[in-house]
């Protein structure tokens, strides 16, 4: 077989294999979206046959031959050509793919999408009982398949690798100490802060229809191509990629919560323009693919965080949000209203946490799963644990196991390993904050005026369209001239929270 008809036959079923993910993200989009809940059992079993489909398709022995005829030629003589790129990523999936036995992987789709019901089920009564065993069944199945996929130090290793390829959960855990050490100081300085925010105006009514407006808008004016995506509610807020032009990205809105509504589009407008900004030249392959979970996490907080909780952001988009609002900020000062939206306050639920806060929250996790997947800690256990946790990192516990280890759907989803890429992505994007300040600068001033478009140009080009070319790990030292470092992260909150609070 010639090497570059090998290659091109590779190309060839690459593509077509994203075909099927994205019917498969499409099945799931819509189970987010308008599937009625009769229709659960039928989507269990049509996500269970694709996952089995694409389990044979990606573990075809043809797949093993071509990749081994493109690996001993000579297009692979230089290390950073497309070719290069794609079969490295290639192998590595390959490698993993076949060895998970089929029935595991069915196993695993079909158990997720009924553990995702008993979920909704136990977390809305408050009820860890009805979760647990299936949550244990998760469990096992997760490392049962660690355990197939093989590992050096520890099984949640192999976990790890399928988010973010190449780090170790050793390498996470030393990263997170680093960051818990100065970020538990500075939440500690925050909280004995002379001055306070009055965030009681944010608590006041905000219709849902105006949000919504106001949050599409919000998403055009920073770069979100409408005519390439949409918006929808959904049960949790997500951005999935259905293909090329076809981004859908869903939401929820809560009356009393306008900001977190608000930072929330941003999170997910984050996800999107970096599926927008891939390179449409290598769709379907892994050059035209995101870098990592991690580094997808980094875009959104990167929109979420540095820009949608800047002064910069609202004085630009302040006005319109008092037009829209008058009964509700009228009477709030811009400054007054920044502040109240950056408060900082430890808190149960990881998803209303502020920025200082929430990533002790994502720590927790991290620990608790380790431990799970280890064996160290017993399922049964997980809510004491996670109360014990609460207290020590945060000086909060639940009252409820709903509040507690029950508020986040993940784990019914079986994304064990999934967690550090939060704080990853929280810290790439300081990182790459940084450096954009750096090249750019003045970008405080660049939002106030309501220009969005020389950064998100900036991203695409370092960025977006680096696509899969490098780990995330290298991607970000490429880019910023420095390996995964949580000092740019702790050095724009401590200046900006600072300020804030006069500390
Ligand atoms: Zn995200």
């Amino acid at each position: 077989m010639r090497a570059d008809q090998a290659y091109d036959e590779l190309m060839r079923r690459v593509r077509e294999e994203t075909i099927l993910t994205t019917v498969e993200a499409l099945l799931e989009w819509d189970e987010e979206t308008y599937m009625p809940s009769g229709g659960v059992e039928n989507r269990s079993e049509q996500l269970a046959m694709l996952a089995g489909l694409l389990h044979e398709r990606g573990t075809d022995p043809r797949l093993g031959d071509l990749l081994a005829s493109v690996e001993a030629s000579a297009l692979l003589a230089d290390e950073a050509s497309p070719v290069a790129v794609n079969v490295r990523a290639l192998r590595r999936e390959y490698d993993r793919f076949v060895r998970l036995p089929r029935a595991l992987v069915e196993e695993i789709a079909r158990t997720t999408a009924l553990a995702q019901k008993a979920w909704t089920s136990a977390y809305g009564a408050a009820d860890f009982m009805r979760f647990r065993p299936w949550l244990e069944r998760i469990v096992d199945l997760k490392r049962a398949e660690a355990d197939c996929v093989g590992y050096v130090d520890e099984p949640y290793d192999a976990l790890l690798e399928d988010y973010e390829p190449g780090l170790r959960s050793a390498v996470v855990a030393r990263l997170f100490g680093a960051l818990r050490r100065e970020l538990v100081p500075l939440a500690e300085r925050i909280a004995g802060a002379p001055r306070r925010p009055d965030s009681s105006a944010l608590r006041r009514h905000f219709p849902r229809d105006r949000q919504r407006r106001f949050g599409e808008a919000v998403a055009a004016a920073v770069g979100f191509d409408f005519r390439r995506g949409r918006m929808d509610l959904g049960g949790h807020p997500s951005c999935t990629g259905i293909g090329l032009g076809d981004c859908r990205i869903t939401l929820r809105y809560h009356d009393r919560d306008f900001p977190g509504g608000l930072f929330t589009i941003l999170h997910e407008v984050g996800h999107g323009l970096y599926e927008q900004g891939l390179d449409p030249k290598h769709y379907g392959t892994p050059l035209g693919e995101t870098a990592s979970v991690g580094m997808d996490e980094a875009q959104a907080r990167f929109w979420e965080n540095r820009v949608g909780r800047s002064h910069g952001f609202w004085e630009h988009f302040y006005p319109r949000a008092r037009e829209l609002f008058p009964e509700s900020l009228g009477d709030v000062p811009l400054d007054e209203f920044h502040f109240a939206a950056n408060r900082v306050a430890p808190s149960l639920v990881r998803v209303h946490a502020d920025e200082v806060t929430y990533n002790l929250h994502v720590m927790i996790r991290f620990d608790l799963e380790r431990a799970l997947v280890s064996g160290a800690l017993a399922v049964a256990d997980l809510p004491e644990a996670w109360r014990a946790a609460y207290r020590d990192s945060l000086g909060v516990t639940p009252r409820t196991d709903a509040e507690g280890c029950l508020q986040d759907g993940h784990w019914s989803d079986a994304l064990i390993g999934y967690f550090p890429t939060y704080t990853l992505g929280d810290v790439f994007a300081a990182q790459l904050y940084t450096c954009a300040e750096r090249e750019l600068g003045g970008l405080g001033e660049q939002f106030a005026r309501g220009e969005f478009a020389p950064l998100v140009q900036w991203l695409e080009r370092r960025v977006y369209r680096a696509g899969g070319r490098h780990p995330s790990a290298r991607l970000i030292e490429v880019v910023t001239g420095s390996p995964p470092d949580h000092r740019p992260l702790v050095s724009v909150l401590r200046e900006k929270y600072e300020a804030l609070y006069g500390i």
